[in-house]
């Protein structure tokens, strides 16, 4: 292992220091979400004991302080990922509230009758059913892409897709039940050759390594922040700022006005058009903080501590002869996925090793991991998901392999 130290980080989160069933709580669910250090949680709980008011509305003290903390943290997300400017960072409640703001503005509004999108059958649900609804609102045709053997969308595959009806480009940037990393620079720049726009659900990628949307050349990007070690009900849509100034509204009320009156309604300015009623202030200042946490870590060395655990797991998964890991399981010298490994079992039922392997403290996901289509794709009706974050540790996988033997002898 590296030098880097674990178990300082480790102290960061107190949310990891649990006694589980009479074993030490060992947290493989990162991907369905992270724990939150102290920095985060004390920034929210400042919030509300510091500056309790709404933003942008009053002209008093508190609510001055408060709205400089919010839009201070919409600038951390930009730079974070690099967007052009501040108003091309659009707070939502999540991924999903991103991607269904995108699908009933966006698309909603510029799709006509057979145009097609391309999907892939990587795509959460969240990054499915919008588009499967605007399809039916504009008659518009989803094309569905095969996966190459890597189980990867490639350039090649969406190259022999593109018609002179293709529009958009949904694909997810890393899957969250293989954790394959998708080439979004180059799907990008293959779309953009062909006038395509670029939906890129960012949920998984954010939290294990950086991002840069002008590098990537996406015309949206959209995660949450409670998977990069912030808080749950707080997201955010990047969005090319002259697309989104095109944009309708989709969701409205007070805020994301400009002026009210029974002949004519007008619409504020990029971002607040988009952000109606009273933000999730607290949350987005949370995720400030997670933005600084992570920032002030060598996030290469982050990556390469999630990779060695990532190979010390496939590793000492080797030695099962009846557990497979969908995708590659063999280690390799740069990471070509986040650290999640897919699992069935040949002699056992995935929920049933899900349930004995909480019994020892270890917390797993096990079912379709809200990618059934990708389930039905991969000919299984589920996986047990063992998710790392680079708090987790060697000692935590040996308690994981040594459980698992012990529950499979058993099964036998
Ligand atoms: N996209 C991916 C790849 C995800 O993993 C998830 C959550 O698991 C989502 C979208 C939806 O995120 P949220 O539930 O935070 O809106």
């Amino acid at each position: 292992m590296s030098l880097f130290d674990v178990n300082t980080v480790r102290q960061d989160f107190s949310g990891l220091h649990h006694i589980v069933h009479g074993h030490p709580l060992v947290y493989f669910d990162n991907a369905a979400t992270t724990h939150k250090p102290t920095d985060v949680i004390k920034a929210e709980m400042d919030v509300y004991q510091q500056c309790n008011a709404n933003v942008h509305r009053a002209s008093h003290y508190l609510s001055s302080i408060a709205t400089q903390r919010f839009e201070n943290a919409r600038h951390k997300v930009q730079h974070f990922i690099n967007a052009n400017r501040p108003e091309e960072i659009i707070w939502t409640k999540g991924a999903t509230e991103s991607l269904n703001l995108i699908a009933q503005s966006y698309a909603l509004s510029t799709l006509q009758k057979n145009d097609e999108i391309l999907i892939s059958p990587l795509e959460h649900h969240a990054n499915i059913v919008p588009w499967q609804i605007v399809t039916q609102q504009t008659s518009a045709q989803l094309k569905i892409l095969p996966l190459n053997n890597a189980l990867h969308i490639d350039t090649q595959i969406v190259q022999q897709h593109i018609s002179k009806k293709t529009r958009l480009l949904i694909l997810t940037h890393v899957s969250n039940a293989l954790g394959v990393i998708n080439d979004v620079a180059a799907l990008c720049k293959l779309a953009k050759q062909h006038n395509i726009i670029t939906i890129v659900d960012g949920a998984q990628a954010v939290g294990h390594f950086p991002i840069d949307v002008q590098q990537l050349g996406c015309d949206f990007y959209v995660f949450s922040g409670h998977k990069m070690y912030g808080p749950t009900g707080i997201g955010v849509l990047y969005g090319r700022f002259d697309l989104l100034e095109a944009m309708p509204p989709w969701q409205t009320g007070g805020e994301m006005i400009q002026q009210v009156s029974f002949d004519k309604t007008t619409y504020n300015q990029l971002p607040f058009k988009f952000e109606p009623g009273t933000p999730n202030i607290a949350g987005a200042v949370g995720l400030g903080a997670a933005i600084d946490y992570l920032q002030k870590h060598d996030r290469a060395q982050l990556i390469n501590y999630e990779h060695q655990l990532m190979n010390y797991l496939l590793n000492a998964l080797d030695t099962f002869s009846d557990i497979h890991v969908i995708g590659s399981s063999k280690q390799v010298e740069q990471p070509d996925k986040i650290p999640i490994a897919a699992l069935t079992f040949s002699h056992a039922h995935i929920q049933d090793i899900g349930l004995l392997l909480d019994q020892k403290g270890i917390a797993v996901r096990v079912g379709h991991h809200c990618t059934m289509p990708l389930m039905e794709y991969l000919g299984v009706s589920g996986t047990l998901r063992v998710s790392l974050s680079f708090y987790n540790t060697q000692q935590e996988i040996d308690w994981l392999i040594e459980s698992l033997h012990n529950i499979l002898e058993h099964a036998e």
